[in-house]
């Protein structure tokens, strides 16, 4: 069978456990600890959706589809204890029917409840909000949730090799015949040589890219949050408008995640996590739930989005969080390397799927996916 070269540890590593249970021979190389990129430090939200339906459906219906999916096959990752979107003010209200309508449109169960029923599920919430709209939003562990895919895909008979960094691709003219590390344990320098290169490097993936010779639309968005000591509230609370910055809370164990920020970035190895932000985080976050307000800041850190450009927006908010995959052979005439881009947390399963596909479809295998109903293995069996 042929032997696919992963390069990126986070949520685009997931396609090691696609292309494993698929029969294929299988490398990841990941340039630090796993899930130590973007993956590691984002904010933990199961996404229904909801959150995109005002300004991003197919964001949106990706987000449900997979919510639904994680739920049944890493069931231990997540906290299945559903998110609240409240309306502030009249601007916030006058998107309700619309927040409605686009929840209706992408298949997720949105239902509108009153105010006290929703002080009720959240007593720290802000008592002057003005409507609340009760979604099947989750918390997951973002370690917790990728973990189980690299645990299953290694028990499946994938090599996963942290700590070894890309320095080169190896080319014969214009194919990519495998890729050229470092491993950081060692000091040891090799050739790994496959019969495909997969670019997973996320926010990094134009640096990959460029050292085939070719560009990809990536867009590095970093974003900053902030969490504080408690749990504020045991749901994961909204605001009811389009995605915007600091609108959202998220109880993560016993802490709560104030989010985010956002902005474009060239380098994603230089994102400051700016005090302003912070300032920011907590007065936006305090509109939610007051109690923010008492609060000093527990844990302060920034990542960045790897995001798929594509329309003309350069609003970090706007970008659509959808994903793709490119092959470089029918793009830029490059044989031997597929790019993986965008995407959320949430849809890690689909974007594996989707670029095991093309892998298949590319080599000429008809072998269908399995892992929409393979449940994986709990985290724990990642270490052997
Ligand atoms: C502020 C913020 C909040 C978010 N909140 C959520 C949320 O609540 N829910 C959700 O679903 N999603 C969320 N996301 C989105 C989600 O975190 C990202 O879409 C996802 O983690 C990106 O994964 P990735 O694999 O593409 O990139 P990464 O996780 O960065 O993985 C790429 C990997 O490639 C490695 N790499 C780079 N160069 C090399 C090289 N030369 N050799 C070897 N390895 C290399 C990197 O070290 C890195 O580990 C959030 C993102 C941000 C920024």
């Amino acid at each position: 069978m042929e032997h696919v070269l992963i390069i990126g540890g986070g949520v685009g590593g997931a396609l090691a456990h696609d292309l494993a249970l698929r029969g294929f021979r299988v490398t990841l190389v990941e340039k630090g600890e796993l899930l130590s990129g973007t993956t590691g430090r984002h904010h933990g939200l199961l996404h229904s959706g909801a959150r995109y339906v005002l300004h991003d459906i197919v964001a949106a219906r990706e987000c449900w589809e997979e919510n639904q999916i994680l739920r049944r096959i890493a069931p231990q990752a997540i906290e299945p204890n559903g998110g609240l979107f409240v309306a502030l003010d009249e601007e916030d209200l006058a998107w309700r029917e619309r927040f409605l309508e686009g929840c209706l449109a992408a298949g997720i169960p949105a239902r509108e409840i009153s105010v006290g029923q929703a002080l009720a599920l959240v007593p720290a919430l802000n008592p002057e909000v003005k409507a609340a709209v009760r979604v099947p939003d989750a918390v997951m562990d973002a370690w917790r949730l990728a973990l189980p895919f690299f645990a299953t895909a290694r028990a499946n008979g994938a090599v996963i090799r942290p700590f070894c960094e890309v320095q080169a691709l190896v080319m014969n003219g214009r194919a990519v015949t495998g890729a050229r590390i470092i491993d950081h344990r060692t000091g040891g320098s090799e050739a790994i040589g496959a019969d495909l290169v997969v670019n997973a490097a996320g926010p990094w993936a134009g640096r990959i890219a460029a050292l085939a010779g070719v560009r990809v639309p990536v867009q590095p968005a970093p974003g900053v949050m902030v969490s504080v000591a408690g749990r504020l509230t045991h749901m994961v609370v909204n605001r009811l408008h389009p995605a915007g910055e600091g609108d959202i809370i998220v109880p993560q164990r016993r802490l709560s995640i104030l989010g985010t920020t956002a902005w474009l970035a060239d380098d994603p190895d230089r994102v400051a996590a700016p005090a302003e932000h912070v300032r920011r985080l907590f007065a936006q976050c305090a509109r939610l739930l007051p109690a923010v307000r008492t609060l000093p800041p527990h844990a302060v850190w920034s990542a960045s989005r790897p995001l798929l450009l594509s329309g003309q927006s350069r609003d970090p908010f706007a970008i659509s969080r959808t994903f793709d995959c490119f092959d470089h052979a029918r793009r830029d005439h490059v044989e031997g390397l597929v790019t993986l881009i965008g995407g959320k947390a949430t849809t890690m399963r689909a974007m594996a799927e989707k670029s095991a596909d093309l892998i298949c479809r590319k080599i000429g295998r008809d072998i269908a996916g399995r892992t929409r109903e393979t449940v994986l293995l709990p985290y724990r069996r990642y270490w052997p």
